[in-house]
């Protein structure tokens, strides 16, 4: 009997993440025992080039290259699979970095928190910019624990493509599934790389084969290793049939040798190099008419002769087209398969040009940019991460905030190198900016460079909606998609030390809710005390700790309570009367209603009316039903928590001539109480 609902915690959507989250627990356990002492910044950062000297005329090419050189791109994976790792091979490659941070030091630049630091784990992820071969790539590290989702959702959606980087000794992990359905979501092209080849247990096919089984995407094998665990000592590039060959006794990974592979040396690996670009070759096929009608006319005798520019371009094709991804492998501890990551970022992965945003062409080249990002800087107040969709930027500029329908003034202009910012004069579409000097702007705000000129960009907009679909509202089609922002799931109280700094706390809780939307801030109306939600233990540990070290407060924490969520299992239908007499009148209603699970997660419970009943239905006893309805669904049977991803059908109602409004919304509640209690109730039960 008690079989029909369960409690759980948020939404549908949640679940697997928070089974995620489960299984992230013994990694993350593992990662917070690495705490360290803080170290501080003791880096080397060489300068820019082009800032050498202060030319000013190199110092602009520089600063904003051609939009075709551009490159977006963030780094996802599972906590632990190596993604800061690898930024900092990346960054030490292309000449950013003196030397080489490490994980386990605690001195890698993107990790530039100092929990980041002690913690051995990225927690917020930070934009650095560098140049690699002619081409500026501005790449976002983005967190892995599932506290953090919001941050990843939030970068993913100002990239153009994406290193997905696996532990090969594990392939695909949960929190890979979570970032990978976000990137397709945002339709982001990617790139794997399978990192940790030198991992006793690493393997390849191992690896691939996981990416096409849970990811279910199309590997194009770009490389094989050679040597696996241990034993793992290089790469084959399939494509140009060469052997990288690192060498053994560079400490730095710098030094490495690419050799074509000849039948004399290596008959064996050859063989097997050319089966595996054959086959490449074939795949890509599959996949690109263009590339199947070259290879079938000219090529179709001899794919040997094919040249290897000629796979590249189809390859970056369908890269681009989302029907296959590249897979690299390598070790970024051991400096092995950097740089080759680093040249498939920018022969493989689209130029902001190539991604295909419906708005651009409502700008007609004015501003449009969308702040990603809001951080806190005690010296210099609120810094804005921007990624310029079209348009330019300066210091000094005034910009019009969409959604906060406001303008304000830009002072200063900065190239996110992580920790460091360079000043700048300008900034132009497809890059990604920090500027100081927004008061009033916060993370997914669309920034335009006028009203006027926002407002012109709607009307294009329309004309546009009018030929293809119609959205309702003018002003929101020019908001770029906001970010979703998840339900808290935890919450605790938060207590000064003293009253006297209740002040200092809600200053710093308001600045801290600016950079992250998914903390949330509550007074509860019994206690008066200020309580804290957020999306795990994690991260209210963080937040409690930052307020600590950043805003001087010393302050306490309740215990951690989960804010859970009752839904229904299976379809209750029952049929409910209310019938009283108030003074010398009778209010007599009848209802006959259904509560049902929905399929797709809903905060809101969905109202359907039998035709019988919505025929002539007025409409105050209409907004009565309604209101019944929500209010039932505020309080569950279980535990007092909302009610939601239900549905509620009204079958049938009979109000007496003269019943209150109020009348028939208490009877419509207490009628999805009854179906709610009948059949409750098996619950999934929360567990660390
Ligand atoms: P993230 O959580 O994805 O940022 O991963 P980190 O870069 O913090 O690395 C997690 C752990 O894996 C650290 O202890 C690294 O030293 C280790 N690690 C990273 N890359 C490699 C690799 O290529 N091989 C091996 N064996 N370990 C690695
Ligand atoms: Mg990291």
């Amino acid at each position: 009997m008690l079989s029909n609902l369960r409690k759980f915690v948020v939404s549908h959507k949640k679940i697997p993440i928070l089974h995620v989250n489960n299984m992230c627990c013994s990694k993350m356990r593992s990662s917070l025992q690495r705490l360290k002492p803080h170290v501080p910044l003791g880096r080397n950062y060489s300068s820019l080039p082009g800032l050498i000297g202060n030319d000013i005329k190199s110092l602009h090419s520089v600063i904003n290259p051609p939009i075709t050189k551009i490159r977006n791109i963030g780094i996802m994976a599972h906590i632990d699979a190596g993604k800061t790792t690898t930024t900092e091979r990346i960054l030490y490659y292309s000449g950013y970095t003196r030397s080489l941070g490490d994980v386990d030091d605690g001195d890698t630049v993107t990790d530039f928190m100092a929990q980041e630091r002690e913690r051995g784990i990225t927690i917020q992820s930070a934009a650095v910019t560098f140049d690699w071969k002619g081409y500026r790539v501005n790449l976002i590290d983005t967190p892995g624990h599932v506290d953090f989702t919001l941050e990843v959702e939030r970068c993913l959606r100002v990239l153009d493509g994406a290193v997905a980087v696996f532990d090969a000794s594990a392939g695909v992990e949960a929190q890979t599934l979570t970032v990978w359905r976000q990137a397709d979501k945002h339709k982001i092209p990617r790139i794997c790389f399978l990192n940790k080849m030198d991992k006793t247990g690493a393997s390849f096919k191992y690896a691939v084969e996981s990416i096409r089984e849970k990811l279910k995407a199309k590997p194009l094998l770009l490389q094989l290793p050679l040597g696996e665990g241990k034993a793992f000592k290089g790469v084959v590039d399939v494509v140009n049939k060469e052997k990288l060959l690192w060498n053994p006794n560079s400490d730095d990974g710098k030094d490495f040798v690419r050799n074509p592979l000849l039948e004399m040396s290596d008959p064996e690996l050859l063989k097997e190099t050319t089966e595996a670009r054959n086959a490449l070759i074939e795949q890509v096929a599959d996949l690109d008419d263009e590339f199947a009608d070259l290879v079938l006319g000219e090529f179709s005798e001899n794919f040997d002769l094919l040249p290897a520019e000629k796979l590249q371009t189809a390859i970056r094709r369908v890269t681009l087209a989302q029907t296959a991804v590249p897979v690299l492998c390598g070790s970024a501890l051991k400096n092995k398969g950097v740089q080759p990551l680093l040249d498939a970022v920018t022969v493989y992965l689209p130029s902001p040009e190539e991604r295909n945003y419906e708005f651009l062409p409502w700008y007609k080249g004015d501003l449009c940019a969308l702040a990603f990002k809001v951080l806190h800087d005690k010296q210099r107040g609120p810094l804005v991460f921007m990624r310029i969709y079209s348009g330019m930027i300066k210091p000094q500029l005034a910009i019009y905030n969409i959604n906060g329908n406001c303008t304000e003034r830009i002072s200063r202009l900065l190239l996110p190198f992580a920790d460091q910012h360079i000043e700048i004069p300008s900034l132009t579409a497809g890059n990604i900016a920090l500027t100081v000097g927004l008061k009033h702007t916060a993370t997914g705000d669309t920034i335009a460079s006028s009203k006027s000129s926002a407002l012109a960009a709607a009307r294009r907009a329309e004309t546009e909606g009018g030929k293809k679909h119609r959205r309702n509202n003018e002003a929101e089609r020019l908001l770029l998609a906001g970010v979703e922002i998840p339900e808290p799931v935890f919450f605790c109280t938060i207590e000064p030390p003293s009253v006297a700094k209740q002040p200092d706390l809600d200053y710093a809780l308001k600045c801290l809710q600016r950079e992250d939307p998914s903390l949330k801030v509550k007074l509860d109306a019994d206690s008066g005390q200020t309580v804290l939600c957020g999306m795990g233990e994690l991260h209210i540990e963080i937040i409690h700790d930052r307020i600590k070290r950043e805003y001087g407060l010393e302050t306490y924490l309740g215990p951690l309570q989960v804010a859970y969520r009752e839904t229904i299992l299976n379809a209750v239908r029952a049929t409910d009367t209310l019938d009283r007499t108030l003074g010398d009148k009778r209010h007599l209603v009848t209802v006959e209603l259904e509560v049902k699970p929905v399929e797709t997660a809903s905060v809101m419970p969905v109202i359907e009316y039998a035709g019988s009943v919505s025929e002539d239905l007025p409409m105050a006893s209409q907004e009565a039903i309604e209101n019944g309805i929500h209010s039932a669904c505020l309080q569950g049977p279980l535990l007092g928590s909302p009610v939601q991803d239900v549905a509620v059908a009204v079958h049938s109602l009979i109000i007496h001539p003269g019943t209150s409004t109020t009348m028939i919304s208490a009877c419509v509640s207490r009628c999805i109480q009854k179906c709610c209690s009948w059949n409750f109730l098996y619950y999934v039960e929360w567990k660390w």
